[in-house]
């Protein structure tokens, strides 16, 4: 029979009830070392005191009062990720999936004001991965994820990422835009060859198009920069935010520059809920802790202590790690083990990780872990090598 919560998800046996920084305690008290975070998400870990505080005090103001209004909450955040990135400008969503629908409409629309309606097809990647909804399960790589659920939308054309050449074989008088991870997440941490984002910029501007990065995953100080598109030598036109902007609270994001952003006049495109002023309040809150000075060279110092110490077990255990993978706090190991198995291995010795594609280990602790977390995870990564990696 099934199950009260529809079964979309094959879930591990285990449940929750409390989270302190980088720990979560299940029922009947086992504590775990979150190295996970939800996907991505809880940037400052559980229970953050100045996120607790910042959420409190609005849950006791205002909830919820629609976009019909203004929402001072959003006026702000829009300001600082303004004033902190290449945009000018910011819609709040919900979600990830929803900030690249957003997106995908506004690279099509972008093209339509422009006076070039049929330059309405968007080059994607393979091993992509963009959400669940209609539009960006087109967007995705993964057949398996489409099946049955057709008809899918039209308008995307697929290249491998990475290849510039066979990008700028793909682009055709219809296409309009690319759309692209600047590093792909749940594709297995992979990051494009030097001068790829670059020459796909160069390829934008020589034939029209827009660039948008899904940010989804990479955004929010999760690489050592607020947004990942930093560490490259290009500006894109749009780009999404979701998972870590809230800290754990659902919120979503389309930045984009005034040239895209114009293509999507007011009552062309909304959200109930979108922006609303909890998630606000706890965007905001985020963003007060990652802007501060130093935070980023924080990410950085913790992101090579786990690298340094991964490649000692590479060494040590020949037999587990393939390949250390990623920038910052979105690091990933590619193992010779399955990686369920090496994630379900880590979960024994009370350690939360997540898997990827290309069978790789997925390392996104909070942002704001100390020495001693990443020692505690070494330890039992080390443990598991050992038993794993024959
Ligand atoms: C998680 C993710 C999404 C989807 O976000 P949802 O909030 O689950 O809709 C989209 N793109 C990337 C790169 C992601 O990692």
């Amino acid at each position: 029979m099934i199950t009260p919560v529809m079964p979309t998800y094959a879930r591990a046996d285990l449940a929750f009830e409390k989270g302190e920084g980088p720990y979560l305690y299940a029922q009947g008290g086992r504590r775990f070392l979150d190295f996970g975070t939800g996907i991505a998400v809880n940037t400052l870990g559980h229970s953050h005191p100045h996120l607790v505080k910042k959420l409190t005090e609005q849950v006791e103001k205002l909830w919820h009062t629609s976009n019909l209004y203004r929402i001072p909450g959003q006026e702000k955040l829009a300001e600082r990720l303004v004033a902190n990135s290449f945009a000018d400008t910011v819609f709040f969503c919900n979600s990830g999936a929803e900030a690249n629908e957003a997106g995908i409409k506004m690279l099509r629309r972008y093209q339509h004001v422009a006076g070039n309606p049929d330059k309405n097809r968007i080059l994607v990647a393979t091993n992509a991965f963009h959400g669940r909804t209609l539009g960006t399960l087109t967007a995705g790589y993964s057949d398996k994820y489409r099946e049955g659920f057709g008809p899918m939308p039209d308008g995307f054309d697929r290249v491998a990422f990475g290849n510039l050449n066979e990008l700028r074989n793909a682009i055709t008088p219809n296409t309009g835009g690319i759309l692209i991870e600047p590093i792909q997440g749940e594709g297995g941490i992979c990051r494009p060859p030097e001068g790829y984002l670059e020459g796909v910029r160069k390829a934008a501007d020589e034939f029209g198009m827009l660039v948008m990065f899904d940010e989804v995953q990479t955004g929010i100080g999760r690489t050592g920069k607020l947004f990942a598109y930093e560490w490259s030598d290009m500006v894109p036109d749009i780009i999404s935010s979701a998972k870590g902007l809230g800290g754990g609270f659902p919120v979503g994001a389309l930045l984009a520059n005034e040239k895209a952003a114009s293509a999507i006049p007011a009552g062309m495109h909304g959200t109930t809920f979108g922006g609303n002023p909890l998630a606000m309040a706890a965007a905001n809150a985020v963003l007060d802790e990652v802007l501060k000075p130093g935070f980023m060279d924080h990410v950085l110092e913790m992101s090579r202590l786990i690298i340094d110490g991964l490649e000692v077990i590479e060494r040590k255990h020949p037999g587990f790690i393939e390949e250390v993978r990623g920038m910052g706090l979105l690091l990933g190991m590619k193992t010779k083990p399955a990686n369920v198995d090496v994630v379900a291995k880590l979960r024994e010795l009370n350690l939360l990780t997540v898997p990827a594609g290309d069978n790789v280990v997925r390392i996104l602790p909070p942002l704001n872990i100390t020495k001693t977390h990443v020692d505690e995870a070494l330890v039992a990564i080390d443990a598991a090598a050992a038993a794993l990696g024959k």
